[in-house]
């Protein structure tokens, strides 16, 4: 007997940016807009910035990822739909979301409320489905609530390359009026400019050449060394020795080359994702009891305090937008290393 089929509601498709396998390039697909699960929000997204990171997902270097996988971890957007159990985020109500896309609340880490350093944490456009698309699936765990006067495309590199120079900033030991160095003056480093100048560290921008000298001391620097021209090692002593050396470009010669213009219990703060080693020989880092740690970003509370202080303070990214259609492009100039400073897609 033949069954009466009742048609299936149209569910307007949506864009994606996908990589379909390790190496490929961007695709341009339709997929069906998902639907939020339990402890989930939909999220209509509006922008998502384009982070080296996300090399990750395009080359498959991060282990396990699945693939077919939309990158982006720098999202913002609007809540457009909320799974069971979701009361806390409204429909209608602005939203980010960071590198820090979830974690499993069990495991010791966790247990001890740090959440940060979660063994099992999930990162967006790696463990699921991120921002490279208009709508995106988000365990609540991971978001972040917008300040109103934050525009989405400058919220959303405040996400990962902000909080990573802000946090690793106010972890650093430096007090007001410290001797700060921010080495690298891109996308991380312009950021880390703002912040330590803002935090009210006496800041010395490192850069190679004398071309951005002048946009150094117009975000912050009260001081710019020429590393090509000078030792900034040397540089830095000359000053009194830094307290904390923020490493953001990620060359760990240039990073071994600084250790020796840290003052005295002074902290070489690595955020510039490099693969080869750094060197110091003990001896550098018993005199003065200096120190060498690394920091990655942090947890979606620490976002909002990221957010919240740029609004109150005037810190913004520099950042060139493309539409979400030219990912591929987009993705392109952010490797190529010659954007002013993050790319942004637009939706
Ligand atoms: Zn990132
Ligand atoms: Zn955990």
């Amino acid at each position: 007997m033949a069954t009466m089929r009742v048609a299936a509601p149209q569910v307007a498709p949506m864009m994606a940016a996908q990589i379909s396998k390790p190496g490929a390039d961007f695709e341009i697909v339709k997929r069906a807009i998902p639907e939020p699960g339990a402890g989930q929000v939909r999220i209509k997204v509006q922008a998502c910035g384009v982070c080296h990171s996300d090399v990750l997902t395009k080359e498959g270097s991060w282990p396990g990822i699945q693939y077919p996988r939309v990158p982006g971890h720098e999202v913002a957007g609007i809540v457009d739909e909320t799974g069971d159990g979701v009361s806390a985020w409204k429909k209608g109500q602005r939203v980010g979301v960071g590198w820090h896309g979830g974690q499993d609340n069990t495991c010791r880490e966790c247990r001890r409320g740090d959440f940060r350093n979660c063994r099992n944490l999930k990162i967006p456009g790696i463990s699921y489905d991120g921002g490279y698309q208009e709508y995106m699936i988000a365990p609540i765990e991971a978001l972040v609530a917008m300040p109103e006067t934050l525009s989405d495309a400058e919220a959303a590199p405040l996400l990962c390359a902000g909080i990573t120079t802000y946090n690793a900033l106010r972890h650093s030991g430096a007090f007001p009026g410290d001797l700060v160095a921010v080495q690298g003056i891109g996308g991380l480093g312009h950021l880390g400019i703002q912040f330590a100048n803002k935090f009210g560290y006496k800041v010395a921008a490192i850069g190679r050449g004398s071309e951005t000298a002048a946009l150094a001391k117009k975000l912050g620097a009260s001081v710019y060394i020429d590393s090509k021209s000078v030792n900034a090692a040397e540089a830095l002593q000359k000053l009194g020795g830094a307290k904390t050396i923020l490493a953001t470009a990620p060359s760990s010669k240039a990073m071994s080359e600084l250790i020796d213009g840290l003052g005295p219990n002074g902290t070489l703060m690595v955020i510039g994702v490099a693969f080869d080693p750094i060197e110091a020989a003990p001896v550098q880092v018993i005199s003065g009891s200096r120190r060498i740690q690394g920091w990655a970003a942090g947890t979606p509370a620490d976002s909002e305090d990221t957010l919240n202080f740029a609004e109150l303070t005037g810190v913004r990214p520099m950042i060139e937008t493309y539409p979400l259609e030219k990912a591929g492009e987009a993705y392109a100039r952010m490797i190529s290393g010659k954007a002013r400073f993050r790319v942004v897609l637009t939706m």
